[in-house]
């Protein structure tokens, strides 16, 4: 995980859903890396709650899309993370196919990618 001092820290994060205690059994593909502010400057959020928690833990292990298959709010910035990464093993996925930026707010269904839509 990025942290303020630009390092990266393994951090230990609590799933809380079951779908997300199953993915982190799965090995870590990536570092979470913050969305950048207008100067450059990854934009650290505070983890506070189960969604935090689960988001995290889905964008560390998950599936990234390609730029072309970005869901909307993740195309438009939105969320705090830099790429948007999906669930593409569990059955059903983890906010019905939502990302890791969608389920941060708690509203995948917000998500284009999620099913719920
Ligand atoms: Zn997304
Ligand atoms: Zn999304």
């Amino acid at each position: 995980m990025e942290d303020l001092d630009g390092q990266h820290h393994r951090i230990i994060v609590e799933p809380q859903s079951k779908i997300a205690k199953a993915i982190a059994t799965l090995p870590i593909e990536r570092t979470v890396m913050w969305r950048r502010d207008s100067n450059g400057y990854p934009v650290i959020k505070d983890i506070v709650s189960a969604a935090n928690r689960d988001a995290i833990i889905l964008h560390s292990r998950g599936s990234e899309l390609a730029e072309n298959d970005a869901c909307i709010r993740c195309v438009s910035d939105m969320g705090p993370f830099l790429g948007c990464v999906a669930d593409q093993n569990s059955s059903p996925p983890m906010g019905y196919g939502a990302c890791s930026n969608c389920i941060w707010g708690a509203h995948p269904d917000r998500c284009s990618l999620s099913k719920f839509n």
